[in-house]
């Protein structure tokens, strides 16, 4: 979606775009998440005192952190680095950041919705935060606190008001906080889909081949090399998801960037009506209501990016849906895992390469990259081709791994 939002953004201004995708039509970390765009979403996954709920987290095999042994080596400075982000003044750096590219979420997704037919299935729907009760939506006041500096507005919805507005919702459950901003895609692979087709009806070159390497000349990037030959541009765009780093390392421009797994299902005849994207907040895991079904969703896994996925995670999420929405019918569901590209400050790397003329980067959105894509693509058009009018991508920069 990202790679497809700067494409789209770029071919708008006139530039003439190659996409080079292994996997074009495949099954990659856009298509099977939860659709939402979660436009109230500044607040970093790093906060001071969280530390101390990790081991809690890691140890409870239903939990929302798990990390593979095997993987622990080479996780380590990501982790190092994710709990120096948890400082209050990273955190203020990092809402602040986030909040600059979600202001901007409708005005850039709208236009390009409308164009290419998709705008009547991205809903206001909008997210419901569900805890046990009062007191345990008080121990989150960090988070709500951030959420309101940056003017992100919100309901308390007690329990009366939390059931009237969804009645699946069992009696576990007793408080929500309505976020109106959010909105939902009916179907996020359908979104993608309808983008990319949109983009080659238009004359934009899709290429399905696996880009080995980036094409070094003098101080220049100027293309890509597949197994079928080489691709050769003025710019070129690094937005490969969860599998960028290997591209920007050849680069010499390291990065922190991890596949956080998460794992999801969707659920076919749900049994239920929900009229909002529901979140779980003490169990950490999401329900969107989607035309495909409800999809039932969440969990962090730090494994790596070859590793075969654990399908228990999405059995232990349906477990906890079902306990908290008893009618919820779970038979004949579809169960995903997808790799968000994580970094460790919860920002994504946007902008130009510092070492290299010709090189851009648009990769690393988390958990954020159905919310951020649109942006991000207008976002990098604008620096390269309209500065005059660019935000200022520093805090995006790939230079602050440097
Ligand atoms: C369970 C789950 C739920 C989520 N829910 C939400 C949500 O509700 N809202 C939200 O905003 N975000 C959500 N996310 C996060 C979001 O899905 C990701 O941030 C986003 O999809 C990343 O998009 P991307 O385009 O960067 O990467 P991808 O969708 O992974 O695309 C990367 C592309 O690069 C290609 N590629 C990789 N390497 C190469 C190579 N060497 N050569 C050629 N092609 C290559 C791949 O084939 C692929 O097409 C969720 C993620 C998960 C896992």
């Amino acid at each position: 979606m990202v790679g497809l939002s700067c494409a789209y953004a770029l071919h708008l201004r006139g530039v003439k775009v190659t996409i080079v995708d292994r996997d074009p039509v495949g099954d990659k970390t856009s298509y099977g998440n939860a659709g939402a765009l979660a436009i109230s979403e500044c607040v970093p996954h790093s906060l001071p005192g969280q530390i101390w709920s990790i081991p809690k987290w890691l140890l409870n095999p239903m939990g929302p952190l798990s990390i593979r042994p095997a993987h622990i080596p080479q996780l380590m400075p990501w982790l190092l680095a994710y709990l120096g982000h948890s400082r209050k003044k990273n955190v203020a750096h990092i809402a602040k950041a986030l909040q600059a590219i979600n202001g901007r979420v409708s005005a850039d997704y709208d236009p390009m919705l409308q164009t290419i037919g998709y705008a009547d299935k991205v809903r206001d729907k909008g997210c419901i935060r569900v805890y046990d009760d009062y007191k345990s939506f008080k121990l989150s006041a960090q988070e709500w606190d951030i959420r309101k500096q940056y003017g992100q507005d919100y309901e308390l919805l007690g329990e009366s008001e939390l059931r009237a507005m969804e009645p699946a919702i069992g009696k576990a459950k007793t408080f929500g906080v309505l976020q109106p901003q959010w909105r939902i895609i009916d179907d996020p692979k359908a979104l993608v889909g309808s983008l990319r087709e949109w983009l080659v009806n238009q004359g934009v070159a899709l290429v399905a081949a696996n880009v080995d390497a980036l094409v070094m000349q003098d101080k220049r990037i100027v293309g890509v090399t597949t197994p079928t030959g080489e691709y050769l541009a003025d710019i070129t765009v690094v937005a490969a998801g969860a599998w960028s780093k290997q591209l920007a390392k050849q680069a010499g421009e390291p990065c922190l960037l991890e596949s956080e797994r998460g794992y999801n299902t969707t659920l076919p005849y749900p049994n239920i009506a929900l009229s909002h994207e529901l979140l779980f907040a003490e169990e950490m895991f999401a329900v969107s209501p989607l035309s495909v079904g409800v999809r039932v969703g969440g969990a962090s896994e730090f494994a790596g990016l070859a590793a075969a996925p654990n399908y228990k995670r999405s059995d232990n999420l349906l477990g906890l849906a079902k306990r908290y929405l008893p009618e919820l019918n779970t038979e004949n569901g579809q169960q995903w895992m997808g790799h968000r590209p994580s970094t460790p400050d919860s920002l994504p790397v946007l902008g130009p390469s510092v070492k290299w003329q010709g090189l851009a980067y648009a990769f690393g959105h988390a958990h954020l990259g159905m919310t951020q894509a649109a942006s991000s693509g207008q976002m990098l058009a604008e620096v390269l081709l309209e500065p005059e009018k660019a935000t200022d991508l520093t805090a995006y920069s790939i230079g602050r791994f440097c």
